[in-house]
């Protein structure tokens, strides 16, 4: 390594902003994003903890576009790496992976270009670096960064521990000047010291995200009938990712079995499965052949899957922690998301029920407490979202979030009985659990009440209209106020600061209505974000799933749900609107812009919609790689290359693209009458007369049904290939023909 690298050399955020713009196509930079890019580029060691979705990637990803040398990224997961690379390359970034996992050619091959200097990121597993021969191979690099990707698989203290992490020492011994930035989702302050003391970092800049993650909607639902629940929100939300978690093994493949019988495609993923078979289902759900997977816990952390949008537990986790880190999956792609949690009292039961046969005192109590803490966050009372973000020591200054169960339902005056849980708490001594205090207030359990001389309190039988257990909830939601405590070993209840001063302040207080339905107006029209064209985004996922089949990536690398959402809310229909599309940078629009552009055009045309993107003052932000004229440049040079003779296949092949997008632009050559001799590109003249007989029958503009009619053995390219050709006999007989094409 040379460690020459300089940093900061005259690049400061408003080139990052550029850089942001043309390989990514956003707009902007999410919270903290700037502030870490430029401290990595001033050389600086930097320790991110950002929650997932965040978007940690782009604090590396962006400087190592900027610095001289490679990036090197040392990530945990084989299977997660070659999504990352691909995703990277298909915004147009020149980057690799070395793992164990691809052939000895195939890293041989990587290594060269790393060795040229033709790579700007490369991934590497952990336990690579010990091998022999790997050091000679970095030494040889020009390294301007370390990224380490979920640090915390570094530290015996996290819930993740990998021994190979402990490697980067040597990683780091070796290239002392290299400075590292590393980065992770879930760490304790603990966590947090050893990565850095671990890493040996120096001078560090920490930089800490909040944990809310605003996107995402809270519900606890009773157990009850989760199965009609579960099936009737898959249903209404088909076709959505959907990850349901379950606490053990059979039960993961029972709920998929009934599921499939209900019609609900599903699969099951735990540890006792056989290792392809995990695998191939992990596969199919990245890949949205199959929308919901049913997983134990194994589940998880090889999962970048941004456009998951519900995730269920069917039975509660043993820990807040693990509820936040499961939960955390949902929307990371920023587009709102469902968490739904299954609760009963059976459910505390059966942890219990664990609890009670732990021998180590120890582990017993830290578990008692974990599960307390799971609790407070299934009462009814409290904002879930608060008890969340209070568990990892945040004070949210809202009381009500608006975006889960709790701060949606309908609230009632909770004043007087919460003056008389509390006055009941203090009578009785700050001793007892809310099922007691409860008690005492109704004036029931007269025996032991006796005993206590508690019978004679003037809290004593007050309360008549409420139940227990609905005085337990109150009492519960008064714990999630702040106005309660709850004792960590045993939960008795004693009065807060904030009580007395509630007390004695006769203070109003609203709590929400107990066992209150979910309110069902949550996706309301004033959400903006819901507002896009459904049926276009349909078309538009469909195109992607095509793209993503040809190339074997997952289609997020192709487009994310948050980019065909605003395509179809926005009705792009040029290349500079498209550009102006937040996802869609230069290097995408060249390889699927074409492809987009049409679906979009089409179906705006047939429904009349104008193009509502304000592309011109986006222009300047995204540089073009060329100034062009109407013809757009890239159908041109297909264009061209079809002049001389070439077959699609043959172009595609000379282009570097694939045969789907030189399909495209074939098909608006053909529109156009630019092509020479179009009947070329046709099948053959069986199939042509079965596709125009299909078109025929199916009518209309969309190609689905057609597609349908004919059956899997003809593709969507022959069947648009012949429409287009279609479409040219109709335009060649109209005057305003010329007019009317658009490439
Ligand atoms: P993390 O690693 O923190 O979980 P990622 O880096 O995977 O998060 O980013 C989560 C999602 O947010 C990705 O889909 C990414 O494309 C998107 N994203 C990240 N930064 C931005 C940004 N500045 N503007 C728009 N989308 C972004
Ligand atoms: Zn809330």
């Amino acid at each position: 390594m040379h460690g020459a690298a300089v940093y900061n050399g005259g690049m400061n955020s408003v080139d990052l902003k550029d850089l942001l713009a043309r390989h990514f196509g956003f707009d902007g930079f999410r919270p903290l994003q700037a502030e870490i890019a430029d401290a990595v580029m001033q050389g600086r060691d930097t320790l991110v903890l950002m929650p997932t979705g965040g978007g940690k990637s782009l604090c590396y990803q962006l400087p190592a576009l900027a610095l001289s040398g490679v990036t090197l990224v040392i990530s945990p997961l084989i299977a997660l790496m070659k999504d990352q690379v691909d995703g990277l390359r298909a915004n147009g970034i020149a980057a690799g992976f070395l793992n164990s996992a691809q052939s000895s050619e195939e890293r041989r091959r990587i290594q060269q270009m790393a060795f040229e200097g033709r790579l700007k990121l490369l991934y590497v597993a952990p336990e690579r670096i010990t091998q022999q021969g790997f050091h000679l191979f970095l030494n040889a690099l020009d390294i301007s960064l370390i990224a380490v990707d979920e640090a915390h698989c570094i530290s015996e203290w996290g819930h993740e521990f990998r021994p190979d992490y402990r490697n980067l020492k040597m990683l780091r011994a070796l290239s002392p000047q290299t400075p590292v930035i590393a980065l992770t989702a879930t760490a304790t302050e603990r966590v947090r010291d050893d990565i850095a003391a671990q890493l040996e970092l120096r001078d560090t800049r920490v930089f800490v995200g909040g944990f809310n993650r605003p996107n995402l909607f809270y519900s606890v639902l009773p157990d009850r009938d989760k199965y009609d629940a579960t099936v009737g929100y898959l249903r209404n939300h088909e076709g959505e990712s959907a990850i349901i978690y379950r606490g053990s093994q059979r039960g993961t493949e029972d709920l998929a079995a009934d599921l499939a019988e209900d019609g609900i495609e599903a699969l099951p993923y735990h540890a006792g499965l056989d290792a392809e078979i995990r695998a191939r289902n992990q596969e199919r759900f990245v890949r949205d052949e199959v929308p919901v997977i049913v997983a134990t816990v194994a589940f998880g952390m090889g999962i970048d899957k941004p456009d998951v949008r519900l995730i269920a537990h069917y039975e509660m986790p043993p820990s807040v922690e693990r509820y936040y880190q499961e939960t955390g999956r949902a929307g990371r792609d920023g587009l709102k998301a469902e968490c739904i949690l299954f609760y009963g009292p059976s459910e505390r039961r059966r942890q219990e029920f664990f609890l009670d046969r732990m021998t180590d005192d120890a582990e017993r109590d830290s578990a008692r407490a974990k599960l307390q803490a799971m609790l407070r966050y299934c009462n009814p009372g409290a904002c879930r979202r608060g008890v969340l973000l209070r568990y990892f020591g945040e004070s949210p200054r809202v009381d009500s979030c608006d975006a889960c169960d709790v701060c949606m339902s309908e609230t009632f005056d909770a004043t007087v009985i919460s003056q008389k849980i509390l006055s009941a708490v203090v009578r009785t001594g700050e001793r007892f659990g809310s099922t007691y205090v409860s008690q005492v207030l109704r004036g029931e359990n007269a025996p032991k009440l006796d005993e206590r001389g508690h019978r004679n309190l003037s809290v004593f039988g007050i309360v008549q209209n409420y139940s227990v257990p609905e005085l337990r909830d109150i009492a519960g939601a008064l714990v999630g106020r702040g106005l309660l405590a709850e004792g960590v070993e045993y939960p008795t209840l004693s009065i807060t600061p904030d009580g007395r001063a509630f007390l004695k302040r006769r203070e109003q207080i609203r709590l929400p209505m107990l066992r209150a339905p979910v309110t069902k107006t949550r996706r309301s029209a004033k959400d903006a974000e819901a507002e896009y064209d459904t049926e276009l985004f349909e078309e538009l996922r469909a195109l992607r799933t095509r793209f993503a089949r040809e190339r074997g990536v997952p289609p997020y690398v192709v487009f994310g749900d948050a980019t065909l959402r605003h395509m179809a809310r926005s009705f792009p229909q040029s290349e500079d609107s498209l550009l102006s599309i937040s996802g869609v940078g230069n290097k995408k629009l060249e390889d699927f812009g074409a492809a987009f552009l049409k679906t979009i055009t089409e179906y705006a045309e047939s429904n009349e919609i104008e193009d509502k993107t304000s592309a011109p003052e986006k222009q300047t932000r995204k540089p073009r790689p060329a100034k062009r004229d109407r013809r757009d440049s890239t159908t041109h040079r297909t264009l061209e290359l079809a002049r001389q003779g070439l077959s699609i296949q043959q172009i595609a092949y000379d282009r570097g693209m694939t045969t789907s997008t030189v399909t495209m632009h074939i098909e608006s050559l053909i529109e156009s009458n630019a092509l020479p001799q179009p009947e070329r590109y046709l099948p053959n003249t069986n199939r042509v007369s079965k596709i125009l007989d299909a078109l025929d029958t199916a009518g209309g503009d969309r190609l689905k049904p057609v597609r349908d009619l004919l059956g899997s053995d003809y593709s969507y390219d022959e069947i648009r290939l012949v429409n287009a050709f279609l479409k040219r006999s109709v335009s060649s007989d109209t005057v305003w023909a010329d007019e009317s094409v658009t490439i």
